[in-house]
């Protein structure tokens, strides 16, 4: 019997010992998807019968009696960024509503070639820009711990389709905290790899220095077992490298040092979320981990100069959607200009719109130096605090946001207080670290009732907080050396196991 929260391992062992078949594992989440995604909306695109004929050929495997990669006829949701051939890529965006991709990308390559099965693609804010997923040219998901709040972005989809049960797991992308963001508002686990573990061939490039893709998953093991399955060096992507074995590693949990740096810990961040990391930070120091307090000067800058440097590059990779080449094009127009300028206009949403201005103004001539160029030179400073620090520590514990998953609407109309959610996410970008968003406590239903009593509390926000126990999910952030995924991961199953 197919039951809702198989791990991989679990599902492996099912198909194995023909408990079940892949088919059949395949229809119970197709089901499920049916189901729940009419609240939810956690899916832009259900490939079923990829999805089906891709079952079926595991079964054919497992009838065969040859042995079977531990991903095979596991369900997997892709985030609608990353290129899945003959599958629509939207991207969230309205601008490549109709576009079919013409190749997989090198992860979805590696995902087939252990024989995963793609449910389908999985929505997100329009070109991975936002915080909450409301920045999709469709429709926002919903949080599945509650269901009129966000479930964090850009990758809210993948994050909301792994808490439902709609998939075993999913792709994200990160560029800025877009894995582990949804992952912590959503109760999962997120992994935002080292730049250039995973090629970033065939994901729709957002800003080329800091995006990369990760996994979404419900246990650490698992993000483990994917994380392996889409790594290593891409001829097809120039930044990509092999992982390197750590060296001399063995984890003795009292010969590990954890950092807590103090700028994350300032006043801004939710009283509630402040004393689960604290209590989490704790368990690890009871448990012998040598816990220290460490300092990242800069950490104040990252912000800024992260919503300088993303916007850049956002809107150089930007320049090809002109109504030409591909995507959307705009009607009844009378000359070239008109249609580069109209199909723009008509297909990008806000979000993007501000990104690309804000992009170019600060690489344009004459303001290039005030903002870009001085924006590279305070992200080499944030960069050398953490090599600074990392001399001293294993790994550094923070929250992944000072706020508790909040209301659909509450923010979409201020861009600033959107920003500000991606606090203590961006850094690790900037410099290319490893990052995992794993849950370390929930709260209490009544501390967001007191809240929401204030407001306006509709009929659908009293029904979804009785049928979730309106428990809000915090995570807590890993930040690891470059290349040691998997120290981070180790530390994380610590976690996850007391
Ligand atoms: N919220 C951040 C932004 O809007 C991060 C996005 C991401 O990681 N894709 O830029």
């Amino acid at each position: 019997m197919v039951s809702k929260n198989l791990t991989i391992k679990e599902a492996h062992q099912g198909l194995i010992k023909k408990e079940f078949s892949a088919v059949e594992l395949c229809k119970f989440y197709l089901e499920r998807i049916g189901e729940k995604d009419k609240t939810i909306q956690a899916f832009l695109t259900v490939s079923q019968d990829l999805a089906l004929s891709q079952a079926k050929k595991v079964d054919e495997m497992i009838l065969a009696g040859k042995k079977i990669p531990l991903l095979a006829g596991i369900p997997a949701a892709i985030k609608d960024n990353i290129l899945v051939e003959d599958v629509k890529c939207t991207a969230g965006s309205k601008i490549l509503e109709n576009y079919l991709a013409p190749y997989d990308a090198t992860v979805i390559k590696k995902l087939k070639d252990q024989k995963a099965v793609i449910l389908g693609k999985t929505n997100l804010d329009e070109f991975a820009m936002g915080s909450s997923t409301e920045n999709s040219a469709f429709f926002p998901t919903k949080n599945p711990l509650d269901l009129t709040r966000v479930p964090g972005g850009s990758s809210g989809g993948s994050a909301a389709a792994v808490a439902a049960n709609e998939c075993i797991f999913a792709l994200g992308s990160d560029t800025g905290g877009s894995i582990r963001l949804p992952a912590s508002f959503c109760g999962v686990v997120g992994l935002k790899p080292t730049y250039g573990a995973v090629s970033r061939y065939g994901l729709i490039a957002f800003a080329s220095s800091l995006d990369q893709i990760g996994p979404i998953t419900k246990t650490v093991e698992d993000c483990k077992i994917v994380f392996d399955a889409i790594k290593g060096k891409d001829s097809l992507d120039s930044t990509s490298v092999e992982t390197p074995k750590i060296k001399n590693w063995k984890l003795k949990i009292e010969d590990l040092r954890i950092g807590i740096p103090k700028e994350y810990f300032v006043k801004g961040i939710d009283p509630e979320v402040e004393k689960i990391i604290k209590k989490a930070i704790k368990k690890y120091e009871e448990m012998g981990m040598i816990v220290e307090e460490v300092s990242l000067p800069h950490t104040e800058y990252a912000l800024p100069v992260y919503y300088i440097i993303n916007p850049s590059e956002a809107s150089a990779n930007l320049a090809r959607y002109d109504g030409i080449k591909y995507g959307y094009s705009a009607k009844k127009t009378r000359d070239l200009m008109e249609v580069y300028l109209k199909s723009r206009g008509e297909g990008f949403g806000q979000e993007v719109r501000r990104r690309i201005m804000l992009g170019t103004y600060a690489l344009s001539a004459g303001y290039y130096e005030a903002y870009y160029l001085r924006a590279q030179k305070v992200r080499t400073l944030v960069k050398n605090d953490f090599e600074k620090v990392f001399k001293k520590v294993d790994a550094l514990l923070t929250p992944v946001s000072p706020f508790l998953p909040f209301k659909i609407g509450e923010r979409i109309e201020d861009p600033l207080s959107m920003y500000l959610v991606d606090v203590y996410t961006v850094s690790v970008n900037l410099v290319g670290l490893p990052a995992l968003s794993i849950p370390c406590g929930k709260v209490a239903s009544h501390h967001f009732k007191e809240k929401l009593s204030k407001q306006n509390r509709t009929k659908e926000t009293k029904n979804s907080e009785m049928q979730n126990g309106g428990e809000l999910s915090v995570g807590l952030q890993i930040i690891g050396k470059p290349f040691e995924e998997e120290k981070i991961l180790k530390i994380a199953q610590i976690m996850q196991k007391n």
